[in-house]
């Protein structure tokens, strides 16, 4: 993703910026399971996360990187309250009870890091509908 000037001035035209140790607000528009999503066209759009955080880093992130926040807010898009962390695939070991509670976890992470669903049922090696069906849950 290409941050251009404009895109920058409306992403930032909805969030409501605060402190440093406050949440700040994304105001524009939530994705159907309720995700701050930023449009970057008609076409495209990315998670509101994501788009903040690579306009604080002033650098693209990999695919291989998502965004996490670390406050409970999900409108919070305040660059302070996120950190970027490698694909949780690589860090998928031990049984499979643990596998399945992590990977229960990281759906509705990756879905709101800009994710689709299908790049969610590959990274993870769960079934399409499954994943679908799992991010509903954790809606
Ligand atoms: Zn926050």
């Amino acid at each position: 993703m290409r941050i251009t000037e404009r895109l920058r001035r409306k992403f930032w035209s909805q969030v409501e910026i605060g402190s440093e140790s406050e949440c700040w607000e994304w105001k524009g528009v939530l994705s159907q399971d309720r995700f701050a999503k930023f449009n970057l066209s008609r076409m495209t759009s990315t998670s509101a996360q994501r788009f903040a955080m690579q306009d604080y880093l002033g650098k693209r992130i990999s695919k291989h990187h998502y965004v996490v926040r670390t406050c409970e807010n999900p409108r919070c898009v305040n660059p302070a309250h996120l950190t970027l962390s490698y694909s949780p695939k690589l860090t998928f070991k031990r049984s499979p009870s643990v596998i399945k509670s992590q990977t229960r976890r990281a759906i509705p992470v990756l879905r709101s890091s800009g994710f689709s669903i299908t790049e969610i049922s590959r990274a993870l090696g769960v079934k399409w509908m499954k994943t679908s069906r799992l991010l509903r849950q954790a809606a």
